[in-house]
């Protein structure tokens, strides 16, 4: 059979992710990943999980087939973890999903068609653009002036992609600590967003998987907090455990319906046992306690590595220190090439993503993403003299 023949247009948009890859290479003995976005394995309660997880598996009906829009019971807890980003929400309007990337997914479905356009910061979080593009959704990246979204900057994107005929769908954000920014959104441009997005009709789409990790400084609602209408994803992976695949979207009730239907068409339920697993975790845990603890080991993780990038990186390298979640982002000195200059960072033993991979045109050579949650401070301090060592090499032939 002709392969052009067997495979659907749309699977041209299943693409590797420059991230996966990495994975494999940053795995080899000897190589620190700064890669990888991976909570940090002491942040992950085992054996909390373990003994719950064993006690729920023995409960009436916890095998069986789970409802399509998830447990009650776990959703009007997730209703108090959303409080404290200071959002007041029903569990009526809540989805359990599996991650908040089937969050995104699902979302993607009900709201965009192939050829559709959705507006993202720039640059964009790498999984968000692996389901737009799936999808047959393009992606317009909207410029940023430092300081992340503007108004005026999403009203220009929008104007242009109408005129060119195509509708924009909804515009996708993270306005906590970015991934792979770090940028956090002000108060301000929070409320200008939001005007915006009301004036010329456009759906926001808010993730939130970093919110409650904020290292320093004081906690701005999320964006769903001041607009009922925005659509918000939220996540256990990096407050509890990835492997639980537990994250969530909240939405107005007519979008909650049809997400709902678009996960029974995909999956007819999530994992019923991970849901009741979660629920159980956050109302008999001090779940609340646990998150002040990864703050604490965050803040140390990202102290160590601001600290030796000031020491370390030679001139002309600049980024910003995120107040919280997970990364960094390198702007690279003068003519150096982040994807180029990979091979031979993985030879000097160490692993970063270069900035590529987090624009949909191809931008984002001149950046890299690092990330402090998983490596030891140690092996931060060391991935980042070797880092610097090959920035240097390359910035000075
Ligand atoms: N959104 C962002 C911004 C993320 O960084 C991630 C995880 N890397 C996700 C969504 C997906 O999280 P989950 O594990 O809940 O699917």
């Amino acid at each position: 059979m002709d392969p052009s023949e067997r495979f659907s247009l749309r699977s041209r948009g299943l693409r590797a992710s420059e991230i996966r890859a990495l994975f494999a290479v940053a795995a080899r003995p000897g190589v620190v990943s700064l890669a990888g976005g991976m909570p940090a394995a002491d942040a992950l309660p085992s054996q909390v999980l373990a003994r719950i997880l064993g006690e729920v598996a023995a409960e009436p009906g916890a095998l069986q087939y789970a409802t399509g829009q998830g447990a009650p019971g776990l959703r009007e807890m997730i209703c108090g973890v959303m409080a404290e980003e200071g959002i007041a929400a029903h569990p009526d309007d809540v989805v359990v999903t599996t991650g908040a990337q089937q969050a995104l997914d699902l979302v993607t479905v009900v709201l965009a068609d192939p050829g559709d356009v959705v507006l993202a910061e720039s640059p964009a979080y790498v999984g968000a653009l692996a389901t737009f593009s799936a999808h047959g959704v393009q992606v317009r990246h909207v410029p940023d002036d430092g300081a992340g979204l503007s108004g005026p900057a999403i009203a220009e994107a929008v104007d242009g992609v109408r005129r060119s005929g195509r509708r924009v769908a909804f515009l996708y954000t993270v306005p906590n600590f970015g991934n792979p920014s770090g940028v956090t959104l002000s108060a301000a441009r929070r409320a200008e967003v939001l005007a915006t997005c009301d004036r010329i009709g456009l759906q926001v789409v808010e993730d939130n998987p970093y919110g409650l990790l904020r290292l320093e400084g004081e906690p701005l609602a999320a964006l769903r907090a001041a607009h009922p209408g925005v659509v918000y994803l939220g996540s256990f992976s990096k407050i509890l455990a990835p492997g639980l695949r537990v994250g969530w979207a909240l939405a107005p009730a007519e979008v909650t319906a049809k997400v709902v239907l678009a996960a029974e068409a995909a999956m007819l339920c999530h994992s019923g046992l991970a849901q009741v697993a979660v629920a159980r975790y956050l109302a008999d845990e001090p779940w609340i306690d646990h998150v002040k603890a990864l703050r604490e080991l965050y803040w140390e993780r990202r102290q160590t590595m601001v600290s030796a990038l000031s020491a370390l990186m030679p001139r002309g390298t600049r980024w910003q220190v995120p107040e919280g979640g997970f990364f960094l982002w390198l702007a690279l000195p003068d003519g150096v090439r982040a994807k180029a200059m990979l091979p031979r960072a993985i030879q000097e033993g160490v692993a970063y993503v270069p900035g590529t991979g987090f624009f949909a045109d191809g931008n984002g050579d001149d950046h890299l993403r690092v990330s402090y949650s998983y490596p030891e401070p140690d092996a931060i301090t060391i991935g980042v003299r070797r880092l610097a060592r090959v920035v240097k090499e390359a910035a000075e032939p």
